[in-house]
């Protein structure tokens, strides 16, 4: 039975992990304004009851936000890091507890620009400045609630200048903020266009080496390829002796099939053969388009008997081929010729003969395998 643990961060969502560690670095803001308050308490310039308010709905609060973030619910929101949500209540808090602060009140305007700046991973500039004003609305607010209750507390003109000053620093913050991320999403754009050019670009890469060494009707390799291919093998013979065949392979009367099905039904032959061929071979063989409907495979480290039994089964494989959307009925053989390669020949006399085993099993009737003397 399949048993779930918690986990603090959800294991198969990058999006909401990233959220979550977002929050994580808000909470230890929160943790340290908690911190600031507990010790404004201690010096006096608050008292237990407005302190005890602020630590427990803050804490609350953060815990709330956990809960929304971790069960998901977040993401049924316009804005699933729920930002502003995670700005505006803090912003009230601070508000609430600035109220009671007495002389200390100021101070808690610099931790309301912290505060601000948690914007940076979200906002565009439209929304720094609604969040501003809406603070700013906040705390003026405030100005006249303390000047109604307690006025003595108030100093008119100081109070005027330091809501003016809280308001520039709010206004430029969200414009330079808004400028950096601005930038921030042309770069994370710019990123994924530049990823997704990387994929294009490897694909047409692989598209051109396979143009480059691949037959374009049957896929296999092309001449020039398996020429190369081939010449690399017979080095590898001379030097270490080991065994190595080349087989030549021809459709049998092909002609007839162009000339009585057309050329597609001889292109479809074609194609078919080909990875049937392919289909029988060993992961160390290999096999490429000699010219129109020859082939050759070269079997590495194989002598002459085991090549027979290889070449054998590919003829066999290819006369029990079907071709339902040519006809029923019809069906192809192939003939073989079959030479072993010798350490001090040239991979163009094996090949000859082959071709000569070839002929030979042409003359004698073709579908047939023959092997070179
Ligand atoms: P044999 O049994 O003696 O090999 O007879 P054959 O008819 O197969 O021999 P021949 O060499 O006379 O015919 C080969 C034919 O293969 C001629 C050519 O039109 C055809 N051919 C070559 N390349 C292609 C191709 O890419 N597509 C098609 N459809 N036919 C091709
Ligand atoms: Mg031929
Ligand atoms: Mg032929």
């Amino acid at each position: 039975m399949k048993t779930s643990r918690f986990s603090i961060f959800p294991a198969d969502d990058s999006k909401q992990e990233i959220r979550l560690r977002r929050f994580f670095i808000g909470c230890a803001a929160h943790l340290m304004n908690v911190g600031f308050i507990l010790l404004c308490w201690y010096f006096s310039y608050l008292a237990t009851t407005p302190t005890l308010v602020f630590v427990g709905l803050d804490l609350s609060f953060i815990l709330l936000c956990y809960v929304v973030l971790r069960s998901g619910l977040n993401q049924r929101f316009a804005d699933p890091s729920l930002t502003f949500f995670q700005i505006a209540v803090p912003a009230v808090l601070g508000l609430y507890i600035m109220f009671h602060a007495g002389a200390a009140r100021s101070a808690f305007l610099l931790l309301g620009v912290t505060m601000f700046a948690f914007g940076m991973f979200r906002f565009k500039i439209r929304q720094f400045i609604l969040l501003a004003l809406f603070i700013l609305f906040g705390y003026c607010l405030l100005i006249v609630l303390l000047y109604q209750h307690a006025p003595s507390q108030i100093d008119l003109r100081l109070e005027i200048v330091l809501w003016l000053a809280f308001a520039l620093t709010l206004g430029q913050f969200s414009f330079l903020a808004g400028t950096i991320g601005q930038l921030r999403r042309k770069l994370s754009e710019k990123n994924a266009e530049l990823a997704k050019q990387n994929t294009e670009l490897e694909i047409a890469l692989q598209r051109i080496s396979d143009m480059a060494i691949r037959d374009e009707l049957t896929g296999q390799y092309n001449r020039h390829y398996l020429m190369e291919r081939i010449a690399e093998e017979t080095q590898r013979c001379a030097r270490y002796g080991s065994a190595f065949c080349l087989c030549i392979l021809d459709i049998d009367f092909f002609k007839r099939v162009n000339d009585t099905r057309g050329h597609l039904a001889g292109d479809e032959v074609l194609r078919k053969v080909a990875s049937s061929i392919s289909a029988s071979l060993r992961a160390t063989d290999f096999l490429g388009r000699f010219g129109g409907e020859e082939f050759v495979i070269a079997l590495t480290n194989t002598p002459i008997d085991g090549a027979t039994v290889i070449a054998e089964r590919v003829r066999e494989k290819v006369a029990q081929l079907s071709f339902p959307e040519i006809d029923a009925q019809f069906q192809v053989t192939i003939s073989i010729g079959i030479a072993e390669h010798d350490k001090r020949a040239t991979a163009a006399s094996t090949l000859k003969l082959a071709d000569d085993a070839l002929y030979q099993a042409k003359e004698s009737g073709r579908n047939r395998c023959v092997c070179a003397p």
